[in-house]
């Protein structure tokens, strides 16, 4: 397993377990075998788990600590985050901190993480003292290092990653999403600065494993043998100031292959940089429905969402994942707001400025979807 140097007295495995996807039985997590994907990728040496106080309702660091009480706390790092919703005043972060330490039987984390930051949770935490909170937590033993990972625009990023010394940011970056959030520009000041950057979904939640066959072809013309994941891990290895690559296993399938990719991963060079290029602009090329999400057609009599079928749509084909384009179809819109129940009254045609020929596109996507 490639190990990296996190800190100057870190030395990580590049890989890190992300506990937010282990495989669940009964809505509860299935901890036999999540235990055997643990076990797995820490005999295959993975020593940094990561999770928090909101994975799987809370149950996934209660699992996780029962879990790592049988290793030696020196041989892995361990972060979880914090949930800034939740804090209404000063006292509560450090209450919730205890409450995570208790709950991963651990007396410290190595890293401690503000959760998904935006500018509304940053204003709100930052007049709740939290600088104050973290030097505290961190003059206590209780915490080693402190991040915060992110999920807004680029202006606010500017101003979170400005406002202090921070150990590290945990960013959303693929090869598909490097200009979206923070983008790379974010990514570029936080380098300038020093600040590691971890990243999470360097598979874009799995999308980026189960290409197209020509997208494929594009990728084995260069390395006949490698799995998109590979690629997909790769390309972000490829950026000098990521420290570590968090990945949400949710089988023992994915934890053995990821082992196997971390154990000799390299950056990609010069050529397989352009193929990664290539294959995004074949990706982007998939998009079936030029909608771009205005909304100016609804409201449509029957109640059909329009653009978010597209949008299911889209990505589905994008990614060649028609079963997880099924299950958000199913599971993201009510049955009123499906694609099968317009009734071509046309009243929406003249409403899409990108003139699309919305009725008959819906009857694709119902096509796509039901057949
Ligand atoms: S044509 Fe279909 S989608 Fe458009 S407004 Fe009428 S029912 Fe709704
Ligand atoms: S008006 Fe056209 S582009 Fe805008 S959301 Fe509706 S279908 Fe999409």
């Amino acid at each position: 397993m490639k190990k990296i140097q996190i800190k100057n007295d870190v030395n990580n495995s590049l890989l890190g377990f992300g506990c937010m996807r282990f495989p669940t039985k009964h809505g509860k997590i299935d901890r036999e075998l999540a235990t055997k994907m643990l076990d797995y990728a820490y005999e295959h040496g993975l020593n940094h788990f990561d999770t928090a106080y909101s994975y799987h309702d809370g149950e996934s660091e209660l699992f996780l600590g029962e879990y790592l009480k049988k290793h030696d706390r020196k041989s892995f790092t361990l972060s979880t985050k914090l949930p800034v919703w939740k804090v209404k005043k000063y006292e509560d972060f450090e209450v919730f901190l205890d409450e995570q330490l208790n709950k991963l039987q651990v007396e410290y984390f190595d890293f401690y993480l503000l959760h998904a930051l935006n500018k509304e949770r940053w204003d709100i935490i930052v007049k709740n003292n939290v600088f104050k909170f973290i030097e505290e937590a961190k003059a206590k033993g209780k915490i080693r290092y402190c991040g915060f990972s992110y999920h807004d625009g680029k202006e606010p990023f500017k101003e979170i990653i400005n406002s202090y010394e921070w150990d590290f940011c945990l960013l959303q970056i693929n090869y598909i999403d490097f200009n979206i959030q923070q983008g790379a520009e974010g990514y570029d000041l936080a380098a300038s600065k020093g600040i590691p950057v971890w990243v999470m979904e360097p598979l874009k939640g799995g999308n980026l494993v189960t290409l197209a066959e020509d997208i494929m072809n594009h990728y084995q013309k260069v390395n006949p043998n490698d799995s998109a994941a590979k690629w997909a891990f790769r390309w972000v290895h490829s950026l000098p100031n990521v420290k570590l690559i968090l990945s949400g296993m949710s089988s023992l399938e994915q934890v053995e292959d990821n082992c196997a990719i971390f154990d000799d991963i390299t950056p990609l060079n010069e050529l397989e940089l352009k193929i990664v290029d290539e294959v995004r602009v074949m990706i982007n090329n998939r998009v079936k429905v030029a909608c771009t999400g205005c909304r100016y057609c609804l409201p449509c009599p029957v109640g059909i969402e329009i653009s978010k079928n597209f949008s299911i749509y889209n990505n589905s084909y994008m990614y060649n994942n028609k079963g997880s384009g099924k299950w958000q179809y199913n599971s993201n819109l009510k049955i009123e707001q499906r694609s099968y129940n317009c009734i071509e009254c046309g009243q929406c045609l003249d409403q899409c400025p990108q003139k699309l020929p919305i009725p008959q596109l819906l009857k694709e996507v119902t096509a796509y979807f039901t057949e």
